[in-house]
């Protein structure tokens, strides 16, 4: 595991002001002694989203999230603390060191970076062999001229590729960086036997005879391919049946998070300008060319949360254009609830008929003007939805306008926002033409259902959509005394020495860290509040933390407090056995005294326990 010295974090937050990283997300407002902005992580009207730049930290009231501003980083770009860390290093001057023997740290991150490299290496590659006057680069440019009827100068934008049928130049070309095993292994452009000695001519490349697409993630870096299927694919190719091929995911490749033109699409987004999300990256190409240039395309055939919350981080607004057809269609309906549950505001673009028609082949015919003309007709999630539900034509049964309200239901159940929800089912109502106290008591009922099959679920909980265990954790009393050890941290030590750790109910993060945190206090080597990054083990806790820090609690007398959470926790341990024995005693058989003897000792002492005054001494 990579690790970062903890010297050189603590100096990273002191240099870095946590609202200039912030500020290039989120348009932050004078707010007092804090800045407000609307929240990266939850979709919101009003400013919820707090950062405070004297203590480092943000933390958004609506939603719940919070953080320092390592966490910011890892949350908005979907990095590792260690990358965090790093970016963060590289953008503010800040270097990194990392701890002595943690080895494997320097060359995890050089692999990472040794694969970056060949992609470009490869990406460079292939758009030569594209624009070179050999065999495999006269087809591709005819292929890709005529028979897509793209523009050379996108080929050139978007570095566009070629691989030969039978290509040896790859290998030789990547073997002259002197990439290391490890590298050429895990790159994912290669076919390499195991255990085989590796030399350049046991690298058989994975893309032969395709059309090469370079996927690049959101930074701008590219990290996979997408190959197309032409005629020059080789017929002992594995893959030789698949229209598209595409890297397998590797060290800096992830499939589920990944967008194809995000790079792009992301600093064209802005109001009015929605995502348009289509099918394919031909799709996305095309709208690029044709001037719309806000069009991202999933990595395969399905979009995943994982996308989604992706997008959603640079625009809530996406307008999802597939092909006409019923695949598309279907995989339209599948996006719905997915956006629902990520607080995008869905419009669906469709351009009608029952041919089928993709976006490639609609702005190849009629350009940028067809946008509008479909926008114009586009529909809103829940219109969407209740067209897909209801069949077709006028004469509609009742069965099956209830099956069709229940459908429908269930989309809307995936949202988290109440408002959404409200939202969702009166425009519903209006679609189906049914009474919306009628849908709003089918959807408890549904509701009802889905929460007895997934289990205890708290009943609308007042923040809903906050991350689980950051609310809930903070009235209990090991909350209590987690934010009191933060900001009143004389308390820690005494407390150390009276509170039993098996009082601590530790299934949850905040008795995890009170349990934690008294143990260093115990031990006399807690690090102070302002260094206890060293402690937090999972985002949950650094959360938690993050979210108590951030309180200004008014406790007056400390003590008093300690006292209190510490009586709560001695309740809660002891009292449960206590009416145990109670019951026991109550319903024992004559002929077990001897059991009835050793209980009454156990009942004394527990209530002797419960009524031991409880004293805590806090220096001053
Ligand atoms: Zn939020």
């Amino acid at each position: 595991m990579p690790v970062i010295k903890t010297t050189c974090v603590r100096d990273l937050k002191l240099r870095v002001n946590i609202a200039d990283v912030v500020s290039r997300v989120v348009t932050l407002r004078k707010a007092g002694a804090r800045l407000k902005g609307l929240c990266p992580f939850h979709s919101e009207k009003t400013p919820s989203f707090n950062v405070d730049p004297d203590k480092g930290f943000f933390k958004c009231f609506g939603c719940g999230k919070a953080g320092d501003v390592i966490s910011f980083v890892r949350e908005t770009e979907q990095l590792t603390f260690t990358e965090a860390v790093e970016t963060l290093g590289q953008r503010f001057g800040v270097v990194i060191e990392y701890e002595e023997g943690s080895g494997p740290t320097r060359e995890d991150r050089s692999l990472r970076q040794e694969i970056f490299d060949l992609h470009e290496q490869a990406a460079d590659y292939f758009h030569e062999t594209f624009r070179g006057a050999q065999a495999t680069g006269d087809f591709m440019r005819a292929y890709w001229a005529e028979q897509r009827r793209f523009p050379m100068e996108l080929a050139d934008e978007f570095k566009i590729g070629a691989a030969a049928p039978d290509d040896g130049g790859l290998a030789a070309r990547l073997w002259k960086r002197r990439p290391s095993e490890d590298a050429l292994r895990q790159c994912g452009m290669f076919f390499i036997r195991d255990g085989a000695a590796l030399t350049q001519g046991t690298l058989r490349p994975r893309f032969r005879g395709r059309l090469m697409i370079p996927i690049r993630d959101h930074q701008g870096r590219v990290v996979a391919f997408t190959a197309r299927q032409t005629a020059l694919t080789p017929a002992d190719d594995p893959a030789r049946e698949a229209k598209y091929v595409n890297s397998p995911e590797t060290p800096i490749f992830t499939k589920g998070n990944l967008l194809f033109n995000l790079d792009r699409a992301r600093s064209n987004v802005g109001e009015g300008r929605p995502f348009v999300l289509v099918e394919g990256q031909l799709d996305a190409l095309r709208c690029w060319q044709v001037g719309l240039k806000t069009a991202v395309a999933p990595q395969g055939t399905s979009i995943t949360d994982g996308q989604l919350a992706l997008l959603r981080r640079y625009h809530p607004e996406v307008e999802c254009f597939f092909d006409s057809d019923a695949a598309g269609q279907k995989a339209a309906l599948r996006f719905l609830p997915m956006a629902l549950k990520s607080g995008i505001e869905a419009r669906f673009l469709s351009a009608g008929g029952a041919a089928k028609v993709d976006p490639d082949l609609l702005f190849l015919e009629k350009g940028l003007a067809a946008y509008d003309e479909i926008r114009r007709g586009a529909l809103s999630a829940m219109a969407f939805a209740c067209r897909a539900a209801l069949p077709a034509g006028d004469a509609v049964s009742p069965e099956q306008k209830s099956r069709a309200a229940l459908a429908v239901l269930e989309i809307i159940s995936s949202a988290e926002s109440e408002v959404t929800r409200a939202g969702c089912m009166a425009e519903a109502a209006g679609h189906l033409n049914l009474p919306l106290a009628a849908l709003q008591k089918d959807f408890q009922r549904l509701v009802g259902k889905q929460e007895r099959i997934a289990g205890f679920r708290p009943p609308a909980a007042p923040q809903s959509g906050a991350p689980a265990g950051t609310a809930d954790q903070r009235s209990t009393p090991e909350g209590d005394l987690l934010l009191l050890c933060l900001h009143c941290e004389q308390v820690g030590k005494p407390l150390s020495a009276v509170l039993p750790h098996d009082w601590i109910d530790v299934r949850g993060p905040a008795g995890t860290l009170l349990n934690r945190f008294l143990g260093e206090f115990e031990q006399g080597t807690w690090p102070g509040r302002d260094h206890i990054d060293s402690l937090l083990e999972t985002p949950e806790e650094r959360a938690l933390v993050a979210s108590l820090l951030f309180d200004r609690p008014e406790f007056g007398d400390p003590a008093k407090v300690a006292l209190e959470g510490l009586r709560r926790l001695r309740t809660r341990a002891l009292e449960p056995r206590l009416r145990q024995i109670e019951l026991a005693l109550a319903n024992r058989t004559a002929n077990s005294n001897d059991d009835a003897l050793s209980l009454l000792k156990e009942s004394a002492e527990l209530q002797r326990q419960l009524r031991q005054p409880l004293a805590l001494a806090v220096p001053e």
